[in-house]
């Protein structure tokens, strides 16, 4: 595959943009080579602007879950936008979202609508602080709850590709206020408490961790934490901006049977456009303003493009009754394939997975926190990443990173995907 006109395009955008991009994570430093401008997408295809088609891993990091330019959403769009594309006043849609995902996701009375992952728990943070009327927060080591300065501490995902997961710019006076727990290990946050009592507002925590590779939570760990939390009066704050409608309708609280207090979500409730949102139960959501004391707002919050998205995408996973179902047989059609070429061919890895969460590490031990996460061989990976991408087949362009599967995908396509794994293998 020739890559010449991503290449020109690069060089022109990194004149005029950081890197040539608007986020780290889309650029192929840690692999080498040159990011792919995407010129369009459809279903499970990316058409990149050299003309090559690929199988699309990433999915735009999770919300495509029913595939890129789903028409009931692009049409929504369409409509929406001739009616005017911004207000800042309340509109019914906005209500109607709501109430469809407070009916979706257990635990919750009362959701916000905000416009990134990354203010959606921003905000989530900001809302516990004030409820518990504590400072500290706990986050584990890994984990990726968006750029906002509290969370850049051991941060995962780009953070942790490009070598700053605790970034300059981050004021000690903040960074104090992030206790850092290894996850999957409970004995660690219990002693977290113990150095710290009554200062802890809450434990912020992906239900599945997707920022270091997907790492499951082990048996007992989040009740665990959910014990911990009702013994010392802290809110358990689950980031479901991967896992929330994707999972399961409910999301981890859902699929795991936890009871979270706060929920941020992101991506996928925006069907593709800018929304996050959090959510909770009354007495914790009432203490935003206007009707509480902690401040949180937006004037593009509630967006009538992106409320207009995101219905149609949850109205489309709350009426199939099966399409997490499918999403599961399929990430485990493709996780056989996988292990048995990667079997085959003698390849030292570890491949995890929840659901439709899935990623290869090449290293021969469990994959359960950070640290295990980092032992991977990195340029195995390399030549993987590159390797499918010849073929193809295109996943995220970091170790620390999930591969993120489409309902939109084939038996064919996974097929596909399978085929060329085991021509890469052989060259590993
Ligand atoms: N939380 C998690 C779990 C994420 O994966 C991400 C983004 N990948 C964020 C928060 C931040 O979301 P955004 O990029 O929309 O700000």
């Amino acid at each position: 595959m020739l890559y010449q006109r991503s290449s020109q395009l690069c060089a022109e955008a990194e004149q005029v943009i950081p890197g040539g991009v608007n986020s780290p994570v889309r650029a192929f430093k840690s692999v080498g080579g040159t990011p792919i401008f995407v010129k369009e997408a459809k279903g499970a295809y990316l058409y990149d602007e050299d003309g090559n088609k690929l199988i699309d891993y990433i999915n735009s990091w999770g919300p495509m879950i029913l595939g890129h330019a789903y028409d009931p959403v692009v049409n929504a769009v369409i409509e929406r936008a001739k009616k005017g594309t911004s207000f800042g006043m309340p509109t019914a849609l906005e209500t109607e979202i709501a109430k469809l995902a407070v009916s979706m996701v257990p635990n919750i009375d009362k959701i916000r609508f905000v416009n990134s992952g990354t203010e959606a728990c921003m905000s989530a943070i900001r809302l516990a602080r004030g409820y518990t009327n504590r400072d500290k927060i706990i986050k584990f080591a890994g984990c990726y709850h968006g750029h906002s300065d509290s969370f850049l501490i051991q941060a995962g995902s780009g953070a942790v590709t490009f070598g700053s997961p605790n970034s300059p710019g981050v004021t000690k006076g903040t960074a104090k206020d992030t206790l850092l727990a290894k996850y999957n290990d409970l004995q660690n946050v219990a002693s977290l408490f113990e150095a710290n009592p009554n200062e802890i507002a809450a434990i912020i925590i992906e239900p599945v961790a997707g920022n270091m590779g997907c790492i499951p939570p082990s048996d007992g760990f989040l009740e665990g934490l959910r014990q911990l939390c009702d013994a010392n009066g802290t809110l358990l704050i689950f980031d479901e901006v991967m896992t929330g409608f994707r999972l399961a309708k409910g999301g981890a609280q859902e699929l795991f049977g936890i009871k979270a207090d706060i929920v941020a979500f992101g991506k996928v409730i925006g069907g593709g456009l800018p929304v996050g949102a959090f959510a909770a139960r009354n007495e914790i959501m009432n203490y935003l303003a206007p009707l509480g004391p902690v401040y949180q707002a937006g004037t593009l919050s509630g967006n009538p493009l992106a409320m207009a998205a995101g219905l149609e995408m949850l109205k489309a996973l709350n009426n199939d009754a099966n399409v997490f179902k499918r999403l599961d047989e399929k990430t485990a059609y493709l996780e056989k394939g996988i292990r048995e070429k990667l079997e085959a061919a003698g390849v030292v890895y570890t491949i995890n997975r929840t659901g439709s969460m899935i990623s290869v590490h090449f290293d021969a031990s469990p994959v359960t926190d950070f640290q295990s996460a980092s032992n991977g061989d990195n340029d195995t990976f390399k030549k993987f990443f590159h390797g499918l991408l010849k073929e193809g087949i295109y996943i995220a362009p970091s170790a620390y990173e999930t591969w993120f599967i489409t309902d939109a995908l084939t038996y064919d396509d996974l097929d596909a995907t399978i085929t060329a794994v085991e021509k890469v293998a052989a060259t590993l």
